[in-house]
């Protein structure tokens, strides 16, 4: 449910550039107990904030996807046509499939030294999530922040909180807030937010796809996004070396039962010549078998005896609960966390999980071909 801390002000005021010295510090904001909105509420509340402040920081969740990289390009040329200052921040790199967005070029990979009047984080439950320290966040001494996100795991973290699990992307809530804006949405500003929607509804597909989704669609399109040129650069522009390791990845493939589950070592993310972001999707072929109800891959990370899994489901599975369980989080449907342990370890702990929510028997089995059991 959305909140709002009620001390923060200029929700009523008049002006839209109070004094800095008006707002409430991160710290002292953080500690009041938010009152809820409804969802035209907190758009209204949102805006009024936006407008009552001039400098934003805009950041999201480490190693990003479409819709993290597309809702912020997508709000920073809503901001800047409001006549914002705006800086767009991530921990880590863009992946070369979203460099067609406008407005790329901008994104910056550190925090910028002087203080803006807002943070506002989107897609993240918690500072943390940014891949930036929660230090550097109060060092920068930002007046408050905000927080825009869309996952069930989404948690009120900020001064002013907006979680809508119903929305099917935090492209469709920064578009809704572009609409209500009354700003004219840009060609640049329609491309990304389209891009934002198109990849974290799997391109139209998942259950959160609805008749808001493809009203949504259409507007940006209608608005200049070129939805050919994205999709060529999302889906049809992969390096060799991404193809490469799906191949490894699919002939590394388990199935038992309803639950279907592959990993990615270091050794054959280099032996395929990809990076970490050329993992990104794999998962989403082992959902995609008929018959499996969850999937896993377990991809191994530079500290060795740790694992990033990424979770799918069909249904009514709750993989956001498997993953919150071992400290991440997601949708009901696709989700993920880090694990730490050897393969063999991590591998047993999840596929107990995603066997018991799909009320399978936990068989006994070597859950790793004889080679890697050594
Ligand atoms: P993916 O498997 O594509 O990395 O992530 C699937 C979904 O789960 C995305 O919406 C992503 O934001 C979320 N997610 C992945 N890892 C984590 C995590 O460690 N913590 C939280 N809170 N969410 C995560």
């Amino acid at each position: 449910m959305p909140t709002h801390n009620p001390q923060v002000p200029a929700l009523n005021d008049e002006s839209c550039s109070p004094p800095r010295s008006s707002y409430p510090k991160v710290s002292e904001a953080m500690s009041i107990k938010p009152v809820e909105l409804d969802r035209a509420g907190s758009i209204a509340a949102l805006l009024e904030l936006l407008c009552g402040r001039h400098s934003f920081l805009v950041t999201s969740h480490e190693r990003p996807d479409g819709d993290a990289i597309g809702s912020a390009l997508g709000l920073m040329h809503l901001l800047e046509a409001m006549g914002k200052q705006v800086t767009v921040a991530f921990a880590d790199p863009i992946p070369a499939p979203f460099h067609c967005l406008a407005g790329v070029e901008r994104i910056v990979s550190a925090l910028p030294p002087s203080s803006p009047d807002a943070v506002i984080l989107l897609e993240c439950d918690r500072l943390e999530r940014s891949g930036f320290k929660c230090p550097d966040f109060k060092v920068m001494n930002a007046a408050m922040t905000i927080n825009i996100d869309h996952h069930l795991s989404g948690r009120d973290f900020a001064d002013f909180n907006w979680i809508d699990p119903e929305a099917c992307a935090v492209g469709l809530m920064v578009y809704d807030l572009a609409v209500a804006s009354a700003v004219t949405i840009s060609p640049q500003m329609a491309g990304c937010l389209y891009a934002a929607v198109l990849t974290d509804t799997g391109s139209f597909t998942f259950a959160s796809t609805n008749a808001a989704t493809f009203g949504c669609a259409e507007h940006l399109l209608e608005c200049g996004a070129d939805a050919n040129a994205i999709a060529q650069s999302i889906y049809f522009s992969n390096p060799p070396g991404k193809v490469r390791l799906l191949g490894i990845a699919l002939s590394n493939m388990q199935i038992e039962g309803a639950v279907c589950w592959s990993w990615i070592t270091l050794e054959e993310m280099a032996r395929a010549g990809a990076t970490v972001e050329d993992c990104e999707g794999v998962v989403n072929y082992l959902i995609g078998i008929a018959g499996v109800k969850a999937a896993v891959l377990l991809r191994q990370t530079p500290a060795q005896q740790e694992f990033r899994l990424s979770l799918r489901s069909k249904g009514e599975i709750d993989v956001a609960a498997i993953a919150h369980h071992f400290g991440g989080g997601g949708h009901r449907n696709a989700s993920g966390c880090t694990l730490e342990g050897s393969q063999a370890e991590v591998t047993e702990r999840v596929l107990a999980q995603l066997q018991a929510a799909c009320c399978e028997p936990l068989a006994a089995r070597p859950v790793l071909p004889p080679t890697l059991l050594a």
